[in-house]
């Protein structure tokens, strides 16, 4: 691994991905995947809070919905000779998953995703993946199945073990020859409102100082950290957070969105350190200035008249969960809990309402 000479993070970061003035981070891969940095324990919080609401893991149905998502996520990524390569039961695809596998898994690293590594892949019937340091197993494990399915043609079931603390063993296994039904998720290209947002960039990579200061990547392990508060991170596909929300909406209905966004409103009003680093005499648009730079939307406005706040964002990579966040990270700032709504004034404009109660 390739380090900058200007910032020190590895040089396929600025390669790979592009802030934009808009709030967005994304992919300079052929489906122009956007990212956002979220906090592991934000991730996990929302997941175990919904296994905890409906009283089972939610796990298998965080790895189905995530199947699809990886199943493109990861094409988009493979050299090309590999995605046009014939799949199925004829096509004997090892060679192929070996030689690129590598460089996926290196790519996933890079994004704070842990470490993997192929232990087995026997065309036509399984495969083992050893995980040390996943961010989310079930995740990856959709990922995995996406690939294996696309490549082999045949149904499949995942399943995984726990070896040891941070280590976890996934296994694919063959069910059934019948090839699963491949969704055509044609999705529009997401429109974007344009913004001014402007980072500081590092002259020779184009990564922002904002995350070379504030992220610390330990490329061997997998991990992301924030370099002053230790909080571990990860830089997660947009379309696989909103495609899981969707499933989960699905299966669970409507009382869903507002569990999940209470969940993220109480996980930054409990954990936000904005209190100490922002002092209540700044303005308070600055309480959420760090979102450009973790391609959470680009806020443009806040403001209050009586009891009354209001926060504008651009391009939130989840209106509801933006909302929850923006929320908390408020009654962080203040030490005090408020009355919460939100509305899409406009495509990819959220507003969202805060009344203060004392
Ligand atoms: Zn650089």
């Amino acid at each position: 691994m390739r380090y900058c000479k200007g910032c020190g993070f590895p040089i396929p970061y600025g390669k790979f991905l592009a802030w934009t003035q808009n709030g967005t981070i994304m992919g300079r891969d052929s489906a122009h995947t956007r990212l956002v940095y979220l906090e592991v324990d934000e991730l996990r919080s929302l997941f175990d809070g919904v296994s905890r609401w409906v009283n089972f893991s939610i796990d298998p149905i965080i790895a189905r919905a995530e199947k699809e998502v990886g199943k493109r996520f990861i094409q988009t990524l493979l050299p090309g000779f590999i995605a046009k390569m014939p799949r199925g039961k004829m096509a004997r695809p090892e060679f192929g998953i070996r030689a690129t596998s590598k460089f996926i898994f290196n790519y996933m690293a890079g994004l704070g995703m842990g470490r993997a590594e192929m232990v087995e892949y026997v065309s036509g019937s399984h495969a083992r993946v050893m995980l040390i340091n996943p961010h989310s197993v079930p995740l990856i494990a959709g990922d995995g199945t996406g690939v294996f399915e696309f490549m082999e043609r045949i149904g499949v079931e995942v399943g995984w073990e726990r070896i040891k603390a941070e280590e976890y063993m996934v296994t694919i296994r063959k069910i059934s020859d019948q090839p699963p039904v491949e969704e055509r998720l044609t999705l529009a290209e997401a429109q974007y409102i344009p913004g001014g947002v402007e980072l500081d960039k590092c002259a020779k990579c184009g990564v922002p100082r904002e995350v070379t200061s504030n992220i610390y990547l330990d490329l061997e392990k997998g991990v992301l950290r924030h370099s002053k508060t230790g909080m571990r991170f990860v830089a997660l596909p947009v379309q696989s957070f909103q495609a899981v929300l969707r499933e989960l909406e699905a299966e669970f209905g409507s009382e869903l969105p507002a569990l999940m966004e209470g969940l993220e409103q109480k996980y930054m009003r409990e954990t936000s350190s904005v209190r100490y680093s922002i002092g209540r005499d700044r303005d308070m648009l600055e309480i959420i200035s760090d979102f450009p730079w973790m391609g959470i939307g680009n806020p443009v406005g806040a403001w209050q008249k009586d009891r009354t706040v209001q926060f504008v964002v651009d391009n939130p990579f989840h209106a509801g969960i933006v909302a929850g966040k923006v929320t908390g990270v408020y009654e962080a700032w203040t030490g005090s809990i408020v009355k919460t709504s939100w509305a899409e004034d406009s495509p990819g404009r959220l507003r969202v309402t805060l009344e203060l109660m004392t």
